[in-house]
């Protein structure tokens, strides 16, 4: 089968690989539509994590948000998901044995493995294997591509459940890519307004659109002015803002990942004020829901993808989403639907 893979750093390629064949528990699905987030980026240009520690190796194989159909099932396979079932799948896959996953906590499973990013091939292929049990079937009322959002929404639905954010509260969105805009919808109906911060006119137009009531430049939002926090973008300043910005009392809810430590953190004025910061690793248990959301419109995708490619150009694809100028944040993949 071809799959699309990381075949070196800086460079993304087609590749010729055997089909997978699945074991006990698993089914083989036929992805059609994989997006391409900043970790793919990061594992292209090998800065990744799991590459500089050996968990990830060339040729790599990613795709992590993905939406596919089943198209074959090992003989034991749950009842529940039957061939041609349209399906989404959980990024971690948790080991169900280990003292967290006893505990029902899977999300903080030591022995992780994770589709795309190491120890499980990714989606940006004809096929795929994966445990059944991780895998949420599509209700007709979702697209390919509203489906292929529910993993970033997962992570942001997981967020503002830690922050508990509630109705009437004021909340704020750092950053305008795929999760700020998630974040951005998310909020405006489970909250009273929702402002939000960004550094790109594109983005913070989307983010108008999407349902955020102000937008700001960095450094332009009230100090002390909001409830909650969700920092999306990933930028330490950012998140050194966030922790100003949320009030007395608030919480802030940490979703990018700073590849840098915060220069100037006030610990002391962090504990007087009642902050609460919560780093929020991902939503395992929040497929469902993310599915749902989608199905009665409160989360969508119009307005969040800003290019489909083909699979065979998967360097075009990386290209636009590195350097292109995209009036919306995601790009993603597509194959043809599996003879
Ligand atoms: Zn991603
Ligand atoms: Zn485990």
């Amino acid at each position: 089968m071809k799959a699309a893979a990381i075949v070196d750093a800086g460079k993304a390629d087609l590749i010729e690989v055997p089909i997978p064949e699945p074991a006990r528990g698993e089914v083989l699905v036929a992805p059609s539509i994989v997006g391409v987030c900043g970790t793919d980026l990061e594992l292209l240009h090998g800065s990744a994590s799991y590459f500089r520690d050996g968990r990830a190796t060339h040729p790599h194989i990613f795709g992590h948000e993905w939406v596919g159909r089943i198209v074959a099932a090992a003989a034991d396979t749950d009842a529940s998901l039957r061939v041609g079932d349209r399906v989404v799948g959980q990024t971690m896959i948790s080991c169900g044995a280990c003292r967290a996953c006893q505990r029902g906590r899977r999300n903080e499973c030591g022995r992780l493995r994770e589709t795309g990013l190491y120890g499980q091939q990714g989606a940006a292929a004809e096929y795929i294997r994966v445990p059944a049990q991780t895998l949420t079937a599509v209700p007709a009322a979702v697209d390919d591509l509203a489906a292929a959002l529910v993993e970033p929404a997962v992570t942001v639905l997981a967020g503002l459940d830690r922050v508990a954010c509630a109705p009437g509260e004021r909340v704020l969105v750092l950053g305008t890519g795929t999760i700020g805009l998630i974040a951005i919808q998310l909020a405006r109906r489970l909250a009273g307004t929702v402002d939000v911060v960004g550094v790109d006119d594109a983005g913070l137009g989307a983010a108008l659109r999407l349902g955020a009531e102000h937008a700001f430049r960095p450094g332009e939002a009230a100090p002390g002015g909001y409830d909650v926090v969700v920092e999306a973008s990933g930028s330490a300043a950012a998140l050194s803002e966030a922790l100003h910005l949320v009030d007395v009392g608030g919480r802030v809810a940490a979703i990018g990942v700073p590849a840098t430590p915060l220069a100037s953190v006030d610990a002391g004025e962090l504990v007087l004020r009642g902050v609460t910061f919560a780093g929020v690793r991902h939503g395992l248990d929040y497929y469902e829901r993310a599915l749902r959301l989608f199905a009665e419109g409160v989360l969508t995708a119009k307005g969040m993808v800003a290019s489909v490619f083909p699979l065979d150009q998967v360097a075009d694809a990386f290209h636009h989403l590195e350097h292109g100028r995209r009036a919306a944040p995601k790009v993603a993949l597509s194959l043809p639907p599996a003879a």
